[in-house]
């Protein structure tokens, strides 16, 4: 039995334990990093402590810090969320210590699950279906080639203690094998503190399909059906589904009885993961157990009508599970997408930035998960997920219809995210017949636009042409007599897409402006004309854009798309054979990792100088010229903010170049 409950997480999440703690009657703790002072997790709660400075391993993953958030309190239960904590069984062993209840299983089956070598054997024991695959504590290669041979390659790699979609290596020939496993092996000591690697069969063109799982501490356990994260990029997941497009009846008996057999063999209790990998005849193995509350598991809510944040509380509090396996119905259908702070034309780049609005959609089976708000920033302290944006309805062509229409109408200005992209996935024919695999990224959807930078289409310069010239330059441009009434004259504006300069000239006629984009005209007439809204006809189609301008920068959104413009009318013009500068700047906030040159060094343009660490990945810093490396001004360890310059690669000008530049 407990009453207070501290969430030891942060953003969406925190938000989403929070909102059913709440409901059944639990007082709640929020605890908060220097970071979040002002983020809704905080403010929804009852209390609030602080736990550290921004850097996640000084404040949310401080177990002294939160067990004195809870003392501070009196909390006398602990959810971790995921990730953090969550499947740390050191702190599982502290809350019983301290005698708060965690959220969460035993310790032992958190450790045993925790390692992929020990939970696969574990699981083959119990005659759950493994991955065909070697194991070894052994460091000489010649077993492992022996195990790599008997399999057939491709082979996987993968770190033991890994998770997230790190440390794993596909090898495709006998002849890498011996230099990747070395390899692998120092990384997955560098990044989990443990060597200890695994060999697996790389499935071809697999799924990736899981299975919700629930155990109390009575013995019972059941599952919930299945969840298909085939939609990945970098072994992450990136579109989730529930039920799967490629399991039938008979599939979700034999998947849902190997899960609960899982649960069983380690003794769980609470929510539970069950990860496998399907091939194209539809064999199953076991991947992973994760032993949490999964981002994910908002679909498998939607279709099975249960609030599965309120089960692990009832369980927690040592009641029985209220159903039982013949009572769990699956109805209708639900797809929920990651709204991530990245850039998808850059690789899925973790981005940095500021909210400066933020429209979650609405609408009939529309669910949005989320943690910000309009004036925060996205930090690169913590992971680049800002959002959930989840729909269901009575079948699949439902839900991913509601789903697209909810994306295109998602409202954040600002920091770069990926929501177009995800609508742009969501539209393409091979997910909407169901037939993605983990594949599908790098191959159907490989050339898909919005994978690629993005390029503003002549409309939405006509609008973002109209925008700024109400907002900025009207006034301005009268002002300047470059603005007659009986022959209005028309204001030329170089509008910058991140990519290409336009320049389109606005002709304003009072209630209608003539807008020229290269060849075409457009007439816009604005309707109405609010705070960040603008409603607009163009060539005759009614519509509305949100924007916001900030710093000359205009963010638009319009027709589902958000669009970021500067006003290059005065800014200087660039040479068109203009050469890198030769600074190497850091590409966002975060730490220094590696500095790969010394001062004096001879470099090649492209060349990786330096590595970045942010928002749990590494970002290579590459030299944009030819040239030799100078003023070097950080080592392997600082922390740097975004643009700040690290290094130069210098370049001794020649005479002619000099004349050229001035
Ligand atoms: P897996 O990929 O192993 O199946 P999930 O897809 O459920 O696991 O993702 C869990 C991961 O999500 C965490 O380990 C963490 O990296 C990330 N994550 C997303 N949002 C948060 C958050 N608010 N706090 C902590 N971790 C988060
Ligand atoms: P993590 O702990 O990082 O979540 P997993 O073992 O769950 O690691 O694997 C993550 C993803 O990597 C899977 O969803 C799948 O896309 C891919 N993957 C893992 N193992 C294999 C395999 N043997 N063959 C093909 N793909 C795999
Ligand atoms: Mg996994």
């Amino acid at each position: 039995m407990f009453n207070k409950l501290l969430i030891a997480n942060r953003s969406e999440i925190a938000v989403r334990v929070n909102r059913t703690a709440q409901a059944l009657g639990y007082r709640t703790v929020a605890v908060f990093s220097d970071a979040d002072r002002d983020a809704p997790h905080v403010r929804m709660a009852d209390e609030a402590v602080r736990v550290g400075p921004a850097p996640a391993g000084e404040s949310y993953l401080n177990i002294e810090a939160i067990l004195e958030a809870a003392r501070l309190t009196g909390a006398d239960a602990v959810h971790p969320g995921y990730g953090f904590l969550s499947e740390n069984a050191a702190f599982v062993s502290a809350c019983a210590e301290h005698g708060i209840t965690f959220i969460g299983p035993p310790a032992h089956a958190m450790e045993l699950m925790g390692s992929k070598r020990r939970s696969k054997e574990a699981m083959a024991e119990a005659g759950v279906p493994t991955v065909p695959g070697f194991q070894s504590a052994e460091t000489d290669p010649s077993p492992w080639q022996k195990a790599a041979d008997g399999i057939g390659y491709p082979v996987m790699i993968k770190a033991s203690a890994g998770g997230g979609g790190r440390g794993m290596r596909l090898v495709h020939e006998p002849d890498k094998l011996a230099d990747e496993l070395a390899r692998a092996r120092s990384e997955a000591e560098s990044a989990f503190g443990d060597g200890e690697l695994i060999l697996e069969k790389a499935i071809v063109r697999p799924r990736h399909i899981e299975i919700q799982v629930f155990a109390d501490q009575q013995g019972h356990a059941i599952h919930l059906g299945e969840r298909d994260c085939s939609v990945q990029r970098r072994h992450q997941k990136v579109v989730e589904e529930a039920p799967s497009p490629f399991v039938d009846e008979s599939m979700r008996q034999a998947m849902g009885d190997a899960a609960v057999k899982a649960a069983q063999a380690c003794g769980y209790v609470g929510a539970g993961t069950v990860e496998f990998i399907v091939d194209e005849a539809r064999n199953f193995y076991f991947l992973e157990m994760n032993t949490r509350l999964q981002v994910e598991h908002p679909v498998t809510e939607m279709v099975t009508g249960l609030d599965l944040v309120a089960l692990q509380l009832r369980i927690a509090a040592g009641e029985p599970l209220p159903l039982v396996q013949d009572e769990v119905r699956i109805c209708g259908h639900a797809i929920e997408v990651r709204l991530y702070a990245e850039d998808p034309a850059q690789s899925y780049m973790p981005q940095t930035g500021p909210v400066h609005s933020w429209i979650p959609p609405e609408g009939d089976g529309i669910r949005v998960d989320h943690g910000i708000s309009a004036g925060m920033r996205v930090t690169p302290h913590y992971d680049p997920m800002i959002a959930k944006v989840v729909a269901s309805g009575p079948d699949r062509g439902m839900a991913r219809r509601r789903l697209i229409r909810a994306l295109e109408d998602t409202v954040l200005l600002g920091v770069t995210h990926n929501a177009w992209f995800l609508s742009r996935v969501l539209a393409h024919e091979t997910f909407a017949a169901g037939e993605a695999t983990t594949a599908f990224l790098d191959t159907e959807f490989r050339d898909d636009p919005s994978l690629k930078p993005i390029q503003a289409t002549a409309t939405e310069l006509a609008v973002a042409a109209l925008v700024l010239y109400r907002n900025e330059i009207k006034a301005d441009y009268a002002d300047r007599g470059g603005w007659s009434n009986s022959l209005p004259s028309a204001c030329p504006m170089l509008l910058n897409d991140g990519h290409t300069g336009t320049w389109v000239r606005l002709r304003d006629h009072g209630s209608e402006a003539c807008i020229t984009v290269g060849d075409q005209e457009h007439r816009l007439v604005a309707e109405d004309h609010r705070d960040g809204v603008l409603s607009l006809s163009a060539d005759g189609v009614r519509r509305a854009c949100q924007y916001q301008l900030v710093d000359h920068s205009l963010y638009c959104h319009l027709s589902g798309r958000t669009l970021a413009l500067q006003d290059a009318t005065h800014a200087p013009a660039r040479r068109a054979d203009e050469q890198g500068s030769g600074e190497v700047r850091a590409t966002m906030d975060g730490a220094v990792i590696e500095v790969g040159v010394a001062e004096g060094d001879a470099v090649q343009a492209g060349q990786t100088l330096a590595v970045l660490e942010a928002m749990k990945m590494e970002h290579p810093l590459k030299a944009d010229r030819d040239g030799t490396i100078s003023d070097i001004r950080v080592s392997a360890g600082d922390q740097v903010r975004n643009r700040q310059v690290l290094m130069t690669v210098f370049v001794a000008e020649s005479p002619h170049s000099k004349e050229n530049a001035e």
